[in-house]
């Protein structure tokens, strides 16, 4: 192996250790320094014996994303921990605009060791059944870095392309305009019975979900551990499960023959030496 640190960038999913990935969980192992926001650190203390560990405040990701390309291009195994997926609103675009600042090039201290995680989408969508089946998006609504403008441009266009919407840092303590704000461009283009997830602190202890629907889901609490999602148009409540259909029921009938006016789907082929 080239002379060097490693920098992992490790996504250790929603909260606990069951969804964290076996490739997180060993790179955090592997180790020698682990950095971090408080509350992630909090979720994998239970690795960290005999590591060095950098916990810092929400507000420090730079700084944050500086001391782990230092420590690890000074040679250590270092590892950057962030919740769900660490290149979804995580560290990894931070990592590699500290990297470009540097001048690193392939090849270069630190190797770069990318570990995909479980996003807040995707566990808090199993916590409230399948509403991500058909085309989905995720927006963020932190205007911190990204202006207003161009979040609620997104909005509207998700929202009149009939995308299921996840919506990210929906509010926080002091940040409580945008989800309104983004209930009313949502409003626009569906009806006020269209089903509506709050989850939140999905697989942690103080994990609360709430159904709803988008005339009446601004009445309960909405904060910086919650996503939020909105179904389309199709998304219907089934035994208290949030399901969005594939699709399939318009072409087809569950036994499998073509509904009237539709053209039967062919499979591609596909030679067995290709698979
Ligand atoms: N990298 C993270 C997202 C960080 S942005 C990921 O891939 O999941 C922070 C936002 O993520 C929160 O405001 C919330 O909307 C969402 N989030 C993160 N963890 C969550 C959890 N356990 N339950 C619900 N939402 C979560």
């Amino acid at each position: 192996m080239a002379e060097g640190g490693i920098l992992s960038v490790v996504g250790i999913g929603p909260g606990d250790g069951a969804h964290a990935t076996p490739a997180a969980l060993e790179a955090i192992r592997n180790a020698q320094v682990v950095v971090g926001y408080r509350t992630y650190i909090k979720l994998v203390r239970h690795l960290l014996e005999g590591k060095e560990v950098v916990q810092t405040g929400m507000t420090e990701e730079i700084g944050r994303a500086r001391s782990a390309v230092e420590r690890a291009r000074a040679g250590a195994n270092v590892a950057l921990v962030s919740s769900g997926d660490a290149g979804v609103y995580g560290m990894a675009g931070l990592v590699f605009e500290v990297l470009r600042e540097i001048g690193w090039k392939r090849g270069d201290s630190p190797t770069l060791n990318l570990v995909p995680g479980i996003t807040a989408a995707n566990s808090c969508a199993s916590r409230v059944g399948a509403p991500l089946v058909h085309d989905s998006c995720t927006i963020s609504l932190s205007d911190l870095l990204t202006p207003w403008a161009v979040i609620a441009k997104r909005i509207e266009a998700a929202a009149s392309s009939d995308f299921v919407i996840s919506l990210y840092n929906p509010a926080s303590g002091r940040r409580t305009r945008q989800i309104v704000e983004a209930h009313s461009i949502i409003r626009r283009y569906r009806e006020g019975s269209t089903p509506v997830a709050l989850v939140k602190g999905a697989y942690r202890e103080a994990e609360k979900v709430v159904m709803s629907d988008l005339d009446h889901f601004l009445d309960y609490e909405i904060g910086m551990l919650t996503t939020v999602i909105v179904g389309n148009s199709h998304t219907f409540f089934f035994e208290g499960y949030m399901v969005t259909p594939r699709g399939y029921t318009r072409k087809y009938t569950l036994e499998g023959d073509v509904l009237p006016g539709q053209q039967p789907g062919r499979s591609l082929v596909v030679r067995e030496e290709e698979v």
